[in-house]
């Protein structure tokens, strides 16, 4: 893969760690993550490696014992990660984001506390916005918190947590009617610190079992229970209430790269697949490849792959030089998660049966793609909030 999704203008440092993980990758993640994921096994092993490479701090300030790297970094490193199993990507996926929610917004008192921990992996962490009966609404939040002297009672059931088991922080958004006219100003955010595990897990708060999904396996995805479940006041991240909504969507702006990151870390696996077997499988007397029916599906991945690459990389930029990329990590997020389902399909397509087989990575690759369609935001999610951001620039002067 020397040619394509290449970056331009990195440092030295960068290229460093991202050779780092693509040999971590090629040997201690593609070789193991076909078993790993049939067996819908947690990925104790290479969880453990990237501890050791630091990867839990990359992007958590050198004062508080991180690595200190950009977001930039972070989402390359998370291309790297997902092109060996995607699944990998999603345990570090939620702990930068609510280490990256408690760097921005967090009180003096919580970076501290959770920051060094979070750094080494200690802390792992986990975010919920979504319930069962919303996802996309997130202003329609239904659990509730209701302050009692210094502390606060959560009642209300939280849905689809990815690392909902194997983390011990979550960060949830959560109504405390505060009066605010507008729904989404009444909703805040606690830092919830629970052991690891499953079941009652603390007087007041459920972890039922593993979701059992059709990919991304491996990861634990959970519901979260509270029923009466009291915190204390200090817990509320940044340590005002009402300010949950905003809090969430500046983390989920930063997702938003890291989920254009892993579907651009998907179509490049996809792609490699893809031009190695259309080499090798001969039909009619030559190798498939040969075929220009063939070769054209191959430019076409590949040309995907490139453009997905570039609008992630920008967007993840624009984001480090302190701009707003609201549009820019919403067009990113759109186009590389839609083009990772058609170049999943596309080497899917190439490998003929063969694709059909467990045998083949191909096979998991198209049962990881579609999560990419629906996390962070739906397609149609993020075509609102490009919609919207576009016609606020260039709406016109009436
Ligand atoms: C494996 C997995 C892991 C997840 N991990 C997490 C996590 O860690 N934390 C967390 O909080 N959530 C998580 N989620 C939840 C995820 O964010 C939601 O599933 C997603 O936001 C969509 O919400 P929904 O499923 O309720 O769909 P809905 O919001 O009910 O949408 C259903 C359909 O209607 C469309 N739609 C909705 N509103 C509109 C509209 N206004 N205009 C046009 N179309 C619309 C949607 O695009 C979709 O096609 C996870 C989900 C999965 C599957």
């Amino acid at each position: 893969m020397a040619r394509l999704a290449q970056t331009a203008d990195l440092t030295d440092v960068q290229q460093e760690i991202l050779s780092t993980v693509r040999s971590f990758v090629d040997k201690e993640i593609i070789p193991h993550a076909q078993e790993l994921e049939h067996a819908d096994a947690y990925p104790q092993e290479i969880v453990d490696g990237l501890k050791e490479l630091g990867i839990f701090g990359l992007m958590i300030p050198e004062e508080y014992g991180g690595l200190g790297e950009s977001l930039l970094t972070y989402a390359l490193v998370v291309e790297e990660i997902a092109r060996g199993w995607m699944s990998v990507s999603g345990v570090i996926n939620t702990h930068f984001i609510v280490a990256y929610m408690i760097r921005q917004h967090g009180t003096q008192e919580q970076k501290e506390h959770f920051l060094p921990r979070m750094a080494t992996g200690e802390v792992r962490g986990a975010f919920s916005m979504s319930e069962p009966g919303l996802g996309s609404d997130v202003a329609g939040i239904r659990t509730k918190a209701v302050r009692d002297g210094d502390s606060y009672v959560i009642d209300g059931q939280k849905m689809w947590l990815t690392n909902g088991g194997s983390s011990t922080l979550v960060a949830t958004l959560v109504r405390t009617d505060l009066g605010a006219q507008k729904a989404h100003q009444n909703l805040t955010t606690f830092l919830v610190e629970k052991p690891a595990g499953f079941g009652t897990v603390a007087p007041g708060l459920t972890i039922p079992g593993k979701i059992d999904k059709m990919g991304y396996k491996g990861v634990d995805t959970t519901e979260l229970v509270f029923d009466g479940y009291r915190i204390g006041a200090d817990t509320v991240l940044g340590g005002e209430p009402g300010r949950g909504f905003a809090q969430m969507m500046d983390g989920v702006e930063v997702g938003r790269v890291n989920v254009a990151a892993r579907a651009c870390g998907i179509s490049i696996r996809a792609f490699e697949l893809a031009v190695e077997y259309a080499q090798q499988r001969e039909t009619f007397g030559k190798p498939i490849a040969q075929h220009q029916a063939i070769a054209f599906q191959l430019a076409e991945m590949a040309t995907k792959v490139e453009a997905a690459h570039l609008m992630m990389v920008n967007a993840a930029r624009l984001k480090d030089a302190g701009k707003r990329n609201d549009v820019e990590a919403g067009m990113a997020k759109l186009l590389a998660s839609e083009y990772c389902a058609e170049v999943t399909t596309q080497s899917f397509r190439i490998h003929g049966g063969y694709g059909y087989s467990k045998e083949y990575e191909i096979e998991r690759l198209m049962r990881e793609a579609p999560f990419l369609l629906i996390g962070e935001g739906t397609s149609e999610i993020q075509k609102t909030i490009i919609s919207r951001g576009l016609l606020k620039e260039y709406g016109l002067e009436r």
